[in-house]
Parts: C-alpha cells; structure tokens; sequence
C-alpha cells in the first residue's frame, strides 16, 4: 500500500490530518472498578489508523486488547481519551463499523445468507438492493453454495466467513476484529488470513485487526502497534517493510517477528 505515512503526535489535531477518514485513538485510558481494587487496563493509548491502512494490535494476554477493542467499538466507554472514527467522536455502536469477535456470534436459527443479511434489515435499502448486497458478500468469502444452510452444519472457519460477510455487509468503513482466527486450526487460520487480504484489497477497507499471534500481525499489517501489560499501554509501534505477498520464509518476515517478540518478550 503506497501512501501510508505515519503522524506522531497528530492524533488531537483536526483539520485534514489521519481523522478525516481514519481512526483515532486518542489518549485512551480504562479502570475497572468494580468492587475490590481497581485495574488500570489501559493508560494513555495513542495511535492512528489511516484510511485503508491495516493495522495490527498485538501483546500478551491482559495488555488490554479486547478492553480497546470494545472501546473503538463503542461498546465500553473509556475513563479518559477518546475514540474518533472519521473526525467524530464514537459514542456507542455505530454501522459505521463491521465488528468481527474471536467467537462467531452467529444466529442458528437463521441461515448462512439470513445472517449475512441481519445488518441490512435496518437500512433503508429495497429488499432487491439487501438481496444482491448478500450474493455479493457470499461471492466474496466463497460461501454461495451454502447460502442455506445453517451455522451448526459449518466449520469454525466456514462460521468465521460468515461473520465477516455480515460485517461488511452494511459496508462499514471500518472492520474491527478481534482475534477473530483464534478458534480455528492453524491451516484453516493462514487460508482465512489470506481471504482476508484480498477482501481488504478488493473493497479498500480500514482494518484495525487485535491478536496476540505475533506472525499473524507479520502476516497481515501494515503497521503493528505493540502493546505491554501492567498497565496496558503502547510500547512501541512497528512499521511492516516486508513486501506482499509475504512468505514466511523470507528473512525480512522473520526479523520483523523477531523484532515484534523482542518488544514484548522485553516487557517488565
Ligand atoms: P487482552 O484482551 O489483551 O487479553 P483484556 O482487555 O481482556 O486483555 O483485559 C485487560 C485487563 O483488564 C486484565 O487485567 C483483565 O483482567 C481486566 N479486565 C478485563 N475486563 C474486565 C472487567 N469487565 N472487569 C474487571 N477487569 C477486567
Ligand atoms: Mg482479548
């Protein structure tokens, strides 16, 4: 991806900065505090994410990740900072975003195309224009032939595909996943990572992608923001110089695993 240009510091600007089609994460703090002593999850968390970048959070377990995840989703407010999608402040669940969880979330009584079209029930789209968006998104993460069947006759991967359709189906500006391979075999992972990629590059997408696979951030991003635990914060944020498609066996894919595990192995 050309243009990807990194901005320290911007993230509290405005103007024709990386908000204006971005995210931004700005200053992000989160306590837990409910009842005996307090958890400081994350603290003063900064980063941006440029318009049809793809951005991978990574750290140990407890470093805060899913607790920034439910923050840029809105589905948990911050104790300070904010989340900005776009320029504007996120203040709870918006179809500006298509979020992706580590378990499938799926409805079993509804079918593979019944689900991938939950999201567009609410738009004001026809039901034609909702029909042709569900074929699209089934064509695009191979799933046509089991457009009827239902979740419980899938694989882990299969149900993973189809959550990522239902995401992309409102066609948010925005896909937000949170170790959404964790589940499957790590064969199934790397084919689900690479349709991952070529959703991204076929639809342009922004892609904020949390995983504590260190090779799966290699794998996937422009950009890795390391995260350390204790309390949860950014330790460093690395750019990804190794050129696509990525093999796991080019030097340039091993140093940047190495420099990645170094960050977080170096941790206190
Ligand atoms: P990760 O996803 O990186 O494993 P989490 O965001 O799940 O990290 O958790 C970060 C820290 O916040 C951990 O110490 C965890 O125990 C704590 N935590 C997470 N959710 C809650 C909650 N609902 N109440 C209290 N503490 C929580
Ligand atoms: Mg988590």
């Amino acid at each position: 991806m050309a243009g990807v240009n990194r901005s320290p510091g911007s993230e509290s600007e405005s103007g024709d900065g990386p908000d204006d089609a971005g995210v931004a994460v700005d200053r992000v703090g989160k306590t837990y505090d409910d009842g005996g002593s307090p958890v400081r999850a994350l603290d003063d968390v900064s980063f941006d994410v440029e318009p049809g970048e793809f951005v991978c959070v990574v750290g140990p377990s407890g470093c805060g990740k899913t607790t920034l995840f439910r923050i840029i989703a809105g589905l948990t407010d911050a104790t300070d900072g904010e989340i900005r999608l776009a320029g504007a402040p996120v203040t709870g669940p918006t179809t500006d975003m298509g979020v992706v969880f580590q378990e499938y979330h799926l409805f079993p009584w509804l079918t593979v195309a019944e689900n991938v079209g939950f999201g567009l029930e609410r738009s004001d789209r026809s039901e034609a224009e909702r029909e042709r968006r569900v074929e699209e998104m089934l064509d695009l993460v191979g799933l046509t032939e089991f457009r009827d069947s239902y979740p419980k006759s899938l694989s882990g991967g299969m149900k993973q595909r189809v959550a990522i359709a239902r995401s992309l189906a409102v066609d948010p500006e925005l896909l937000l996943m949170d170790e959404p391979f964790g589940a499957v075999d790590a064969q199934t992972r790397e084919m689900l990572q690479r349709e991952l990629l070529d959703v991204w590059a076929s639809t342009g997408k922004t892609v904020l992608f949390v995983t504590h696979d260190v090779a799966e951030a290699v794998t996937l991003a422009d950009r890795i923001v390391v995260m350390a635990a204790d309390p949860g914060r950014v330790a460093e944020i690395v750019d990804v110089d190794v050129s696509r498609p990525r093999e796991r066996g080019d030097p340039a894919f091993g140093e940047h695993v190495a420099r990645v595990r170094e960050l977080i192995g170096a941790m206190p």
